[in-house]
């Protein structure tokens, strides 16, 4: 299938010089599916100027058009969810049933951003304390243009998390997709194109890590980035350099509690779909699981029979090819690690390797030392631990430079829940807080900062501003030169009265415990 973009603009006296061309490639089979071309640090730039002008006209509209314009690619994307569920499926090796999931989440989102924009968005009054003679609002405008670099394990859910949120606040946005999924990203951009009615409002620059550093410093209004720490610091280093705003969707190394009281089976049926869905490349897999001395030989004997359920490969499987050989590389480099350093693989191996296909793994017997439990694994392993007390399990799980998702099981998993240190946490479930289009989604330490999805993500993409409003004067003027006699004397008196120990200061703070 061969893809276009919309080629570079500008004048040319001379012929322009050659198009690099990106080969895309499907790796269950190996086949050249597409190609793109390679965007140059001009053509992004070339991109960033036309979002600019775009902006100035979605930024104008009102949130009643923006959701209508919005509802219309979401029924462009709606209509062309087998082709877009088949694409995602073949460029990123997923199975087709897990393509079309991709695409509902990805709507979801769309969805709700379009309808909430409004509500997320609508001015606030706040109190003015002792201005009584003001009005104080704090506003919301849009950013202006965004950019949006994203991964290629969920190619259109995850940067979806970003571009629905910025458009739908006003922005224009720059997309840049990852070099393995670049075909998902001109679909999409595709579709918003034929259905929003400015042009560029979203624009697709393809390319490789190149091509996603020229947006860094093209000088967009927020670089929305979603990938790997090691990149997002690159990504976060190039940014500064312009003071260009960065959120940041970085890897993670989730945890998940079993508590003794858990509902065993219930628990070992969550972490396998957890730890495995999208053969383990989700930044919010189940990357460790902590379970209670008392119930964890029940766990893992659950664990590995439901291990032995799930099939790999085939359109009908539940795991489906790697999309990478170099990720096929870490997960088998973890592996051997573990095992080198005396932990046991009950299923899979890294014997059970298979070109791009691998077998899920069960290990015990891991300590802290292995790769396996320190860094991202992004592939289909458990590492299963057994802990003393619930003690342990929350400071073994904190243990951690990642914070983003977490799970916890237990009839008190609600109290635990709130012991961990991560954005995220699913109790008595698994990922669940990533369906839910009203929660906030993003990690803390080296899982990232900022927020997409819910009202969060909306406001990620916003200029705050504050307004004081004068609405009738007061004799005594604070932002005045002109002060009347005795002016001091009564600040003086205002802050023994206010905020010292005496009775309207006492009445203030007990006033001050209902607000
Ligand atoms: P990478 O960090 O390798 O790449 C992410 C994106 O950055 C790609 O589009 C990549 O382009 C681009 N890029 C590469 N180098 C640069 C650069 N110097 N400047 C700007 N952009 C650059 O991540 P992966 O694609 O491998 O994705 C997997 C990672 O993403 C995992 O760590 C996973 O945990 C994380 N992730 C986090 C999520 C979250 O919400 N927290 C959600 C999903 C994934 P190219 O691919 O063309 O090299």
């Amino acid at each position: 299938m061969a893809v276009t973009t919309v080629p570079p603009s500008g004048p040319t006296s001379t012929p322009p010089p050659r198009t690099e061309i990106l080969k895309s490639i499907a790796p269950a089979t190996g086949e050249v599916i597409g190609e793109v071309p390679v965007c140059s640090a001009a053509d992004v730039q070339a991109a960033v100027a036309r979002a600019r002008v775009a902006s100035v006209s979605w930024g104008a509209l009102s949130y009643a058009e923006r959701e209508e314009e919005l509802v219309r690619w979401r029924r462009a994307l709606a209509e062309a969810a087998d082709e877009l569920a088949d694409l995602i499926s073949r460029e990123n090796g997923k199975p087709p049933l897990d393509g079309m999931v991709e695409v509902f989440m990805a709507l979801s989102h769309l969805d709700h951003a379009a309808h909430r924009a409004a509500k997320a968005l609508r001015p606030e009054k706040v109190s003015t304390g002792l201005l009584a003679n003001f009005r104080a609002t704090v506003t919301y405008h849009p950013l202006g243009v965004v950019g949006v670099i994203g991964p290629w394990n969920y190619p259109i859910f995850t940067p979806m998390g970003s571009i629905a949120y910025a458009l739908a606040a006003g922005n224009a946005v720059v997309f840049k997709p990852s070099e393995l999924t670049p075909l998902v990203g001109v679909k999409l951009v595709e579709l918003a194109q034929r259905s929003l009615s400015i042009p560029n409002v979203l624009q697709v620059v393809t390319g490789a890590g190149p091509t996603g550093a020229a947006l860094c410093k093209a000088g967009v209004d927020k670089l929305a980035f979603t990938g790997s720490t090691a990149t997002g610091k690159r990504v976060m280093a190039a940014c500064s350099e312009t003071l260009t705003p960065v959120l940041m969707e970085l890897g993670g190394k989730d945890p998940m509690i079993v508590a003794e009281d858990a509902d065993v089976d219930a628990a070992a049926e969550a972490a396998v779909f957890g730890a495995l869905t999208n053969t383990g490349q989700a930044c919010i897999s189940i990357e460790r699981i902590y379970v209670a001395e008392s119930i964890y030989d029940r766990f893992v004997d659950k664990v590995v029979a439901e291990v032995g359920k799930v099939k790999v490969g085939g359109d009908d499987g539940h795991l489906g090819a790697m999309t990478s050989p170099q990720q096929v590389g870490i997960v088998k480099d973890h592996l051997e690690d573990a095992v080198r350093r005396g932990a046991r693989a009950l299923t899979g191996g890294a014997e059970a390797i298979s070109g791009n296909f691998i077998q899920p793994t069960v290990l015990v017997d891991v300590t802290d030392d292995m790769k396996v439990m320190k860094d991202e694994t992004f592939g289909p392993v458990i590492p299963i631990i057994k802990v003393r007390s619930t003690d342990e399990a929350v400071r073994r799980a904190n243990e951690s430079s990642f914070g983003l998702g977490s799970a916890v099981f237990g009839k008190h998993a609600r109290a635990i829940a709130d012991r961990i240190r991560a954005g995220m946490t699913s109790v008595n479930s698994v990922m669940a807080f990533s369906a839910i289009t009203a929660l906030p989604f993003g990690g803390v330490g080296e899982s990232g900062f900022g927020r997409i999805h819910g009202d969060h993500g909306i406001r990620e993409f916003t200029r705050t501003k504050a307004t004081a409003e004068q609405i009738f004067n007061l004799p005594m003027n604070m932002m005045s030169f002109k002060t009347p006699k005795g002016t001091n004397e009564r600040i003086r008196g205002m802050i023994k009265q206010l905020f010292g120990t005496g009775a309207v200061a006492r009445a203030k703070d007990l006033l001050g415990k209902l607000r």
